[in-house]
């Protein structure tokens, strides 16, 4: 029998009293707001959060499934954010794109549009090809290939966490139908060499897929600012598809993301359409029928507000607390940062401790310790809420390092004395 609490009631409780239970459970939540969560949450400046909020409730209850037909301010409005995103990411004349629910959907969609493509240029109805990645790409790869039966194969990644493009080519064969690039993957925050990989793709007659989830809203800008950012969107001749996920460095209200193709027809292998019961024809590009049309007017009013001025002061904003941070946790002993990240996410570790130890002793300190497990080490995602919790942060890294390293020594002198 269900829990008391959790049956479902006959009688409604009053607003009031719904609305209280509310702000009592969000009480319980990790605040985010101090900056003691290292991911799952990205904000912009306080304006930005609010346009995005106002443009989402004034759409609130319209359906992007029903833009052509009855919606068409919001088919106006995903052409334009895609076409804003065909712009900053370099898209060849004939490019095309849409909105979707998230970095996953972009995924999924964008191997079911490979699969198809190479179905139809194989002439073989059945085939099941590999997808080829560094070790560091995202498990929605993993997601798409599990529904669609295909084999995944990942290539351990170079010492300095970028993929490794002369292992991923040893790793080519017959069967392999997608090459996967991160920019920036999610563990270590680093940019792959995508322009490697676009020559290696050329070379194999492969589809390169650009994963630029989390860091595409971001690196453009952080370009045009001046760091240093490997090339990796739809300039290069390669790069068949890109996704760029808005509801993270594009600070955007969730659920929203893009997926971007070099050519018109590798979008249309990407359609889901079917003439199969009473209803008639029915076809969508994502893999969701229902989509809030709160997140594509968000999304273009985020991106309107914003231009690119707008996103290049975030970067701005965004790198400096980052560089502050590095520096931060480069004093303590013995500390390395994974690699050289180029946007804000990080990961670094000592390698004489347990860092899951660290970990630990964080979350008794009240953060949310994100993680790496290889090499052990924790991680961060930051954007501008982090920027008041820095000095505490870094010091309570400080502090718990020190903490296991005085464990690890006591144990070993107990060792030696035994
Ligand atoms: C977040 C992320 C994804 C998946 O996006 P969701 O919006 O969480 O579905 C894919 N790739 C990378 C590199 C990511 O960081």
């Amino acid at each position: 029998m269900a829990d008391e609490d959790i049956r479902f009631e006959v009688a409604g409780r009053p607003r009031d009293a719904v609305m209280g239970a509310l702000g009592a459970m969000q009480a319980g939540d990790a605040d985010w707001r101090a900056g003691k969560v290292p991911l799952y949450v990205f904000s912009g400046p306080p304006d930005v959060q609010e346009i995005g909020r106002a443009a989402f409730f004034a759409f609130f209850t319209e359906n992007a499934l029903g833009a052509r037909r009855a919606f068409p301010s919001l088919a106006r409005m995903e052409r334009e954010v895609v076409g804003m995103g065909l712009d900053l990411f370099h898209a060849p004349a004939g490019a095309a794109g849409n909105m979707t629910s998230g970095g996953t959907e972009s995924i999924v969609m964008a191997v079911k549009a490979c699969r198809d493509w190479n179905r139809a240029r194989r002439g073989d109805a059945q085939f099941r090809g590999t997808l080829l990645m560094c070790e560091t790409a995202h498990p929605a790869f993993d997601k798409a290939a599990t529904l669609m039966d295909l084999p995944v194969r990942r290539v351990a990644a170079r010492p300095d966490y970028r993929a490794d493009v002369g292992a991923m080519a040893a790793a080519i064969d017959d069967t392999t139908m997608m090459i996967v690039g991160s920019a920036p993957c999610f563990p270590f925050g680093v940019i792959d060499d995508l322009a490697a990989l676009s020559d290696l793709a050329l070379q194999h007659g492969i589809w390169l897929h650009s994963d630029a989830c989390v860091g595409g809203w971001m690196a453009p800008f952080a370009a045009e600012i001046g760091r240093d950012i490997p090339r990796f969107d739809l300039g290069l001749l390669g790069v068949m598809s890109l996704s760029a996920d808005l509801h993270k460095f594009g600070f955007c209200p969730k659920p929203a993301s893009a997926v971007f193709y070099a050519r018109a027809e590798l979008h249309a292998a990407q359609e889901m359409r079917f003439d199969v019961w009473p209803s008639g024809a029915f076809g969508t590009n994502t893999l969701v029928g229902t989509r809030a049309g709160g997140a594509v007017a968000a999304s273009w009013a985020v991106l309107r507000y914003l231009g690119r001025e707008g996103y290049r002061q975030i970067a701005r904003d965004v790198l400096a607390m980052r560089d502050a941070y590095i520096e931060g946790l480069s004093g303590i002993s013995g500390m390395h940062i994974r690699g050289t990240p180029e946007l804000a996410i990080i990961a670094f570790g000592c390698d004489d401790i347990d860092m899951g130890q660290v970990a630990q002793l964080m979350s008794d300190r009240g953060w949310v310790p994100g993680m790496v497990r290889t090499p052990s080490s924790l991680h961060m995602m930051m954007s501008l809420h982090h920027a008041a919790a820095r000095e505490t942060y870094v010091a309570d890294v400080a502090a718990c390092v020190e903490a296991v390293r005085g464990r690890s020594n006591a144990a070993s002198m107990q060792a030696s004395y035994a």
